[in-house]
């Protein structure tokens, strides 16, 4: 199935990627509003910076008030960089992420820098640019439950997919088994500019510059190819869904040593 955007205006984008989940693409990183019931839903992620005014009015068109929470997939800057704004707008939001992520969002810990001689292309270049120091949300940011559930959302769960980030998560719906993976398994090559620019789909594991523990990254793309999603948003590229979802995951799990892996950088 192809996804057409219907707001392309280069700087955003947005898809209905499932019953009651929208995909909003800030630049080059996606976050999703998942509605629940009516007059409630979630936003996973927050976004590259300058883009509250775009995910405030995007929110208003199709759902009212504040979220019932925010949900991180993990705290790198192209993921929350409109935090600080959207609080100011929906004051009182709780943020919700894995407990092994807090001390990136709570000022304790800052993260590895962006490593640019993992190559791939120009998005691996600019690594140094890329921010990496710690936000700190204060008491405003609490961690997830441990038995899964997302708070604010019945019939999802969350999954623990470290290796791209200590505390990565992906958030799932069995029901229609809709996967949120934010950057743990991504549907471009997200270290070059062409391919983020031509956004060609093919399944990749995360971003190489920011990825620290390939070993786990590589057992988390193996857990989520488990979930056997069939629609997919990932945190940077074109939703994907449709017959060729399951066998390109297969093949990205076959092949995720020798074509994920980069033959060289400081995390590897
Ligand atoms: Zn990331
Ligand atoms: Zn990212």
């Amino acid at each position: 199935m192809e996804y057409h955007g219907m707001l392309t205006t280069g700087l955003t984008d947005s898809w209905d990627v499932a019953p009651g989940v929208a995909g909003l693409r800030t630049l080059f990183a996606n976050l999703a509003f998942v509605s629940l019931a009516p007059e409630k839903w979630i936003l996973v992620d927050a976004g590259l910076g300058n883009f509250a005014g775009s995910i405030v009015r995007a929110a208003q068109t199709s759902y009212p008030g504040a979220p019932q929470a925010i949900i991180l997939t993990h705290g790198h800057f192209d993921h929350v960089g409109n935090l600080r704004e959207l609080l100011e707008e929906w004051k009182g939001t709780p943020i919700y992420a894995h407990r092994e992520e807090l001390p990136y969002l709570t000022g304790r810990q800052d993260y590895p820098p962006a490593d640019a001689s993992v190559g791939g292309g120009l998005m691996s270049a600019a690594a140094p640019l890329y921010p990496h120091r710690a936000i700190d949300l204060g008491p405003a940011v609490q961690p997830l439950p441990d038995d899964g559930s997302v708070p604010g959302a019945p019939g999802w769960k969350w999954v623990h997919t470290p290796g791209h980030s200590p505390g990565h998560i992906s958030l799932f719906r069995e029901a229609d088994r809709v996967l949120l993976s934010g950057d743990a398994l991504l549907t471009v090559k997200q270290e070059s500019a062409l391919a983020v620019v031509t956004q060609r789909q093919e399944l990749h594991g995360p971003p190489a510059y920011f990825t620290t523990d390939w070993e786990a990254a590589e057992q988390s793309v193996r857990r989520l190819a488990l979930l056997d999603p069939k629609v997919l948003l990932p945190g940077h590229g074109l939703p994907m869904a449709g017959p060729e979802l399951g066998p390109q995951l297969a093949e990205l799990c076959r092949t995720f040593k020798e074509k994920e892996l980069p033959e060289q950088g400081r995390y590897v």
